[in-house]
């Protein structure tokens, strides 16, 4: 920070950590220290040796804990974040067509990578305005071989349950889970293949993929293969799988991310599992929406209580007060990130809410912006 903010913000308001964003997001400064401390055996060593194998098979059986895996679901990792994994869904899980729930930009943006893949048909979107959530269409995906589902929209603050849309048919149930997995409970049932990255709940560092693969999303990529399909090995979720089992990665993962996740997992699970990491989230968002729905300024921008997320909210502000430059105060005093997401392009500010946030800081929070706020107005 430099110089002093042109509204600056008492220090018995402002919360103990600053960082609300919706990814990257806060990363505990716990779990920064015991990397530093860490740091002379495993930083800079071979990701080939004990060193990093045993990280990566402590992220592994960790996140198996964590989400209550059944027995044949498999914990696969490798690189380059969510985003590639949706090109390897793309190679070796969709057979040939895809039902996509699309409402928001990142749930929109799988649809759009399978829509522009030659080897597949065109997929089904079934879309819904920012804020709400699609339905599936009665009687939809009759042909789908794969569906895709996204449990937290990051860009609007929607969430939605995850559940097989056709119980004990042959299709797919692929689950965009970046900033859901870890903050908001799931079922391993109603899924094939739940993926995420690590700089949402997890707590560390962007630039991975992590899947947890049922039986069935297993075995695709190799029948997809057994019938002459080309895929680039490097998204070839075969390979992947081989060589997590093995607790290593394809090729050279970062190793200060792999540490500082399985620190997040390692913390949910000591301090009751995913469960309780829900409910700091649940927490958190108690307090938020319960702010904006009582203040005069503030309104959430979900409408449908049932559908607003308990880990990202998305709150509009009055017309009169421009979220942007309440976000630029904000951000003056320290408090970091609560700008809203670019392309949706509304006057609101949009929040973090992850289970390394403390509920206490999202409170200090909501005192900040109504004190920005009064002096603004
Ligand atoms: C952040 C996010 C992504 C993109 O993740 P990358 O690791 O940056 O590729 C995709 N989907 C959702 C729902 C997200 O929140």
């Amino acid at each position: 920070m430099s110089g002093r903010p042109a509204i600056p913000i008492p220090a018995d308001l402002l919360p103990g950590d600053g960082r609300f964003g919706s990814g990257p997001s806060k990363v505990r400064p716990e779990a920064v220290d015991a990397l530093a401390a860490g740091a002379a055996h495993y930083l800079g060593t071979s990701h080939r040796q004990a060193a990093v194998t045993s990280t990566v098979e402590r992220l592994r059986s960790g996140l198996a804990e964590l989400f209550a895996l059944p027995d044949g679901y498999q914990v696969v990792l490798g690189n380059g974040g969510t985003t590639c994994f949706w090109d390897m869904a793309t190679f070796g899980l969709i057979e040939d067509h895809s039902l996509h729930l699309a409402f928001g930009e990142f749930s929109s943006r799988f649809a759009s990578v399978v829509g522009a893949a030659p080897h597949l048909s065109s997929p089904e979107v079934v879309t819904a305005p920012a804020g709400t959530r699609p339905q599936l269409p009665t009687g939809a995906g009759g042909r789908a071989d794969a569906y895709a589902l996204t449990h937290n929209e990051t860009s609007t603050g929607v969430a939605m349950e995850v559940r097989r849309p056709d119980p004990g048919g042959d299709a797919l149930v692929l689950v965009d889970a970046t900033s859901a997995a870890g903050g908001m409970q799931v079922d391993p049932s109603q899924f094939d293949a739940y993926y995420f990255a690590p700089q949402k709940c997890f707590a560390a560092d962007g630039g991975l993929w992590v899947a947890l693969l049922s039986p069935a999303a297993l075995a695709r990529p190799k029948a997809l293969a057994a019938t002459g399909r080309w895929t680039p090995p490097f998204l070839d979720l075969s390979l992947a799988a081989a060589a997590s089992a093995r607790d290593q990665t394809v090729n050279t993962p970062a190793l200060a991310t792999i540490f500082l996740m399985v620190d997040q997992v390692e913390w949910m699970l000591a301090n009751g599992g995913l469960e309780w990491a829900a409910s700091r989230s649940e927490a958190s968002a108690a307090i938020l929406y319960g702010w904006a729905e009582a203040s005069d300024i503030a309104t959430p921008f979900v409408a449908d209580p049932a559908d607003r997320s308990p880990v990202v909210a998305t709150i509009d502000l009055d017309p009169a007060l421009d979220a942007l430059a309440v976000a630029g105060h904000l951000r003056a005093n320290g408090i970091l990130d609560t700008e809203p997401y670019r392309k949706l392009g509304r006057n609101q500010l949009r929040i973090g809410m992850y289970p390394a946030v403390d509920p206490g800081d999202v409170s200090a929070l909501t005192a900040c912006i109504d004190h920005v706020a009064a002096r603004l107005a």
